[in-house]
């Protein structure tokens, strides 16, 4: 199985390439953000506990992300790999995702670490905000309190995946297509 963590900031680009690499490699892609959304619009508990956390820019709680994040991947028994989009963005939640993957006989096979300059990531999100419809792209402070959440809690999952040898910077800047180039590479050469 292949097994990709894309991995960034808020803003970074991982949505717009996650659906570029599910379609070249055949793989399901699983995105923690778009599953609260997704139970948000549907006025699910579940939704409606994340908004709590997420409206103000924070993080889910890991146990509710993770057990949501479990009962995902069995929906998808003959997948030939994921892609995880916003997952893991805790230590904790890496180490559930590589026990999960251990209990499936596979493990992550690598992540790819979009890198992307703060004051890029305020532009992108706050021109985002006109077409996403996503109240957490359009308020500069939630903005803010995003990208601190992300330096404080998920960057030093890149730390736990560099310890296994699985990491790879990519760097993020330039069009959508050198990008997604970057990433086809990275996978290619694995
Ligand atoms: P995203 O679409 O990835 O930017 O996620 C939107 C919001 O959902 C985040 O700001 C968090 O509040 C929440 N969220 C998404 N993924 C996770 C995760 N893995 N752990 C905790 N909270 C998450």
């Amino acid at each position: 199985m292949l097994n990709i963590v894309l991995f960034g900031p808020p803003g970074a680009g991982k949505g717009t390439q996650s659906a570029l690499l599910q379609e070249k490699y055949q793989l399901k892609h699983i995105s923690t953000g778009d599953l609260f959304r997704y139970h948000l619009s549907q006025g699910t508990e579940l939704g409606l506990l994340a908004k709590k956390y997420s409206e103000g820019g924070g993080l889910v709680p890991d146990e509710v992300t993770i057990n949501m994040l479990k009962e995902e991947i069995e929906k998808y028994p003959s997948a030939a790999g994921f892609i995880f989009d916003g997952f893991p963005r805790t230590t904790p939640q890496a180490e559930a995702l590589d026990e999960l993957l251990s209990s499936k006989s596979t493990s992550v096979s690598v992540m790819l670490a979009l890198e992307v300059p703060e004051e890029e990531l305020k532009t992108r999100l706050a021109g985002r905000a006109k077409v996403s419809g996503r109240a957490d792209d359009a308020d500069p402070k939630v903005i803010q309190n995003r990208i601190d959440t992300y330096n404080r809690e998920t960057k030093p999952v890149k730390d736990f995946y560099a310890n296994q040898n699985k990491l790879v910077e990519i760097n993020g800047l330039g069009s959508i297509e050198e990008i997604t180039d970057r990433l086809y590479k990275a996978i290619d050469a694995l």
